[in-house]
């Protein structure tokens, strides 16, 4: 199979090329891209020789491309040519591994062009879920969800006429027990430091707002086709029990396994087949306990943001998620309080009148007035 990771150089894409290296014989690497990590992708180029390199954020550059083809990869600059890759008739699956809305196009493209496409970027649904799926029915492309929780939800979901529920695990993050008058100054250095999970720093944030866990009931809600009051969140602390489904007949459903995000990507890699992930095995005796407890939406108001966003449907999780990711820039950049993320987002969802989200360009155009809101909203509460 050939495989193009789009997002090479972050921590999906570490994992994606560690579990395809590790099966040489049935993955062969024909793409990597990264935005502006030029001298990353290039070692990447090296060890995993595919036939293009993309730079998606950098602009022509002829001392490079000589770089990138003495290690055997055809260098392409600009956004652009992340289409171009994802939608290569030589490659057979994508790895959609771009952070944020910058992923969209590309996943569009794959899908567009009937890949198997193995989705991590989540943001791809937030913003567009209606557009994604119709394009991935029309083109015959095969939807994998990589996001560990809809990963599990996938390996425990048979007879969808007789699912309840599915129940998406979150670990709650960093402050899940944080004295809440600690919260407004927290340092994104603390909000990066994932009690479980090494991630990249905005999936890391919203996973400290539980954000993260609002936008997966957004992106459960378009992978399983579910009215969001049969999407529940329950956190558990150890990160063990990925996700759950509940049958009518009372049966709950669990994929568990050590939090490592080559399993869920061995599983979209290969399925239908299993294959060796790399991650070690799960020790239950050796594990104290397995706990569960009920989301505290007065330190997690994101959550119940995300919700609200899918309830009033079209462009609201455009929306939504548009003010997250400029929230969630602002506090990584020191500019914006932790607790402020949550009201940045109520405001701008609040000040954009939502919108059929059919088309391309509605989404684009809610996303655009949404990161104009939102950094307009940030700047006034820095001069006040
Ligand atoms: P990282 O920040 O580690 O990596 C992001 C990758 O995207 C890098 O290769 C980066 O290139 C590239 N990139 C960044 N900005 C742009 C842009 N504007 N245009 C094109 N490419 C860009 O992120 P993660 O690997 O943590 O997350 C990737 C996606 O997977 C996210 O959507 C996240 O929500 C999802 N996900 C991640 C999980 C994890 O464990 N990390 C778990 C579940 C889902 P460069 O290095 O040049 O900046
Ligand atoms: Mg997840």
């Amino acid at each position: 199979m050939n495989l193009a990771v789009l997002g090479a150089t972050g921590s999906i894409g570490a994992s994606t090329l560690d579990v395809a290296a590790a099966h040489r014989g049935r993955f062969r690497v024909f793409a990597l891209t990264a935005h502006a990590s030029a001298d990353a992708l290039l070692e990447l180029c090296r060890s995993h020789r595919p036939r293009y390199a993309v730079l998606s954020g950098v602009s022509e550059n002829a001392a490079l491309e000589r770089k990138f083809k003495e290690a055997g990869s055809e260098l392409l600059f600009g956004r652009a040519a992340l289409e171009r890759v994802a939608s290569d008739a030589g490659c057979d699956a994508v790895m959609a591994g771009i952070v944020g809305a910058a992923g969209l196009a590309s996943t569009l493209a794959a899908a567009r062009a009937g890949k198997r496409v193995l989705l991590a970027n989540k943001e791809a649904l937030v913003m567009a879920g209606a557009l994604v799926m119709r394009m991935a029915r029309e083109s015959g492309a095969q939807l994998l969800p990589v996001d560990s929780e809809h990963n599990a939800v996938f390996q425990c979901f048979s007879d969808r006429r007789t699912v309840l529920k599915i129940i998406l695990t979150a670990s709650g993050g960093p402050f899940r027990s944080l004295p809440l008058e600690k919260l407004a100054a927290v340092t994104p250095d603390q909000a990066c430091a994932h009690p479980n999970w090494v991630m990249g720093r905005k999936i890391s944030v919203d996973s400290a707002t539980m954000m993260n866990k609002g936008l997966e009931v957004i992106e459960a809600r378009w992978l399983f086709d579910l009215a969001p009051e049969r999407i529940e969140v329950v956190i558990h602390p150890q990160s063990i029990v990925h996700s759950l489904v509940e049958y009518v007949d009372g049966s709950v459903i669990a994929q568990l396994s050590n939090p490592d995000m080559r399993v869920p990507i061995a599983y979209a890699l290969a399925h239908p087949d299993r294959i060796a992930s790399g991650a070690r095995a799960l020790d239950l005796a050796a594990m104290k306990s397995l706990s569960f407890e009920r989301p505290d939406h007065e330190r997690f108001p994101c959550l119940q943001l995300a919700y609200a966003a899918l309830r009033a449907g079209g462009t609201a999780p455009t929306v939504l998620n548009a003010a997250n990711e400029i929230a969630v820039e602002a506090f990584l950049a020191g500019r914006l309080p932790f607790t402020s993320i949550a009201r940045v987002i109520a405001e701008t969802l609040e000040s954009i009148p939502g919108s059929d989200a059919g088309n391309l360009d509605a989404v684009m155009q809610a996303d655009a007035a949404a990161r104009r809101k939102a950094g307009e909203r940030i700047l006034r509460g820095q001069a006040a």
